[in-house]
């Protein structure tokens, strides 16, 4: 049977971690004298004079709920690139172990890798944007302890086929890491499920898309609860504030809203994907799964400086391979889609008679 713990580095394995304050003491008391605290109170609009719940129960139990998995099983961190950290502090030793991401992709990923020091063998995804699961073989080796999988997929917008990864998940020895960012915005389910059936699956979701909440930082790892213990361990003692695990934990109750603009999203998606499809200089738009779309276009730089002129940021893919000549757009409000579209005709007028008549 598959043990987490067999991964981990040694030293993470055998870690006494530290014991705050508020994680030693986590009942009712009256006098809390333990952490060194101002008792007085904050000098600000709101309390924020003691330390908050080290592990974000509230938060957990709730969202425990929520996803119909237990609490042990949740990790909360400061935004999901918390998590992606602490699971490559956890399970790779640098300069040894290694892991394995398939690009285009985040790019958080090897960030990481290259701060922590541990290799990074990547594995492009297929011209159709799938796990190419053959080379995926050729390149797995014992040591590669974590793999990320982004699905749906940043930047290219696409779901990566559920086969796929269970078989990933199913084959490999190593920690598979299913990055959900984007889920909310997808017609596929979230994998979070299968966290029972699968030990070396870890989910991970967010706050930061769908929820509204990026400059909260809030994000959560999905996984059997021996990895959830090992994050814990190894995370900073109070790595989610008070604000940010109140907001959250605000923000579920509020799911109408975000349904309704995760509706209004996706609608606007494919307006926003029609529109920009009748330009002469959009070569494609990719089909999405995301709240943005990559769109190939004639002159992926020309028209990044253009947009910025006009006072509107896009992000430029152009020179990531296989997104060669793309920008990654988000949907915007109706508002926002219409001023993009518009300055994308200024474009297009502004162009030489020859691209011009390639218009409708
Ligand atoms: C935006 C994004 C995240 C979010 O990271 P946070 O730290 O939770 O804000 C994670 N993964 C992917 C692929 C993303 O695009």
């Amino acid at each position: 049977m598959f043990d987490p713990l067999t991964l981990a580095r040694d030293n993470i394995r055998d870690l006494r971690p530290y014991s705050s304050a508020r994680h030693e003491f986590d009942g009712a008391a009256d006098v809390f004298l333990d952490a060194n605290e101002n008792a007085f109170g904050s000098p600000v609009d709101i309390a924020l004079n003691r330390y908050p719940d080290p592990l974000s129960s509230t938060l957990k139990n709730r969202l425990a709920e929520i996803n119909g998995v237990n609490s042990d099983q949740i990790f909360v961190g400061n935004g999901s690139d918390e998590a992606i950290d602490l699971l490559l502090r956890i399970f790779c030793e640098p300069r040894k172990d290694r892991v394995m991401t398939f690009p285009p992709t985040y790019g958080m990923y090897k960030v990481f890798a290259d701060i922590n020091a541990v290799g990074v063998d990547e594995v492009c995804l297929t011209t159709e944007f799938a796990l190419d699961l053959e080379e995926i073989c050729r390149q797995y080796t014992s040591s590669t302890k974590v793999m990320f999988i982004c699905s749906p997929n940043n930047p290219t917008g696409n779901s990566l086929a559920v086969d796929d990864v269970l078989e990933v998940v199913e084959r490999f020895g190593s920690i598979v890491v299913v990055d959900e960012a984007y889920i909310h915005f997808s017609e596929r389910g979230s994998l979070k499920n299968e966290i029972d059936r699968f030990p070396n699956l870890v989910v991970l979701q967010t706050f930061s898309k769908a929820w509204g909440l990026a400059g909260a930082r809030v994000g959560l790892a999905l996984a059997d609860s021996r990895i959830i213990d090992l994050m814990n361990r190894v995370k900073p003692p109070y790595n989610v504030n008070e604000i940010s695990q109140r907001l959250a934990l605000d923000a579920l109750v509020n799911t109408g809203t975000i349904d309704s603009w995760v509706e209004e999203i996706k609608d606007q998606r494919s307006d926003l994907g029609r529109s920009l499809g009748k330009f002469g200089f959009v070569k494609t738009v990719f089909p999405s799964d995301a709240n943005f779309l990559l769109v190939k276009v004639d002159d992926a730089d020309a028209i990044y400086k253009f947009l910025l002129k006009q006072g509107i940021v896009v992000r430029n893919r152009n020179g990531v391979e296989r997104c060669e000549g793309c920008l990654r757009v988000t949907v915007g409000t109706p508002n926002e889609n219409s001023k993009l579209l518009k300055a994308l005709s200024h474009y297009r007028a502004s162009m030489p008679r020859s691209e011009e008549t390639r218009q409708i």
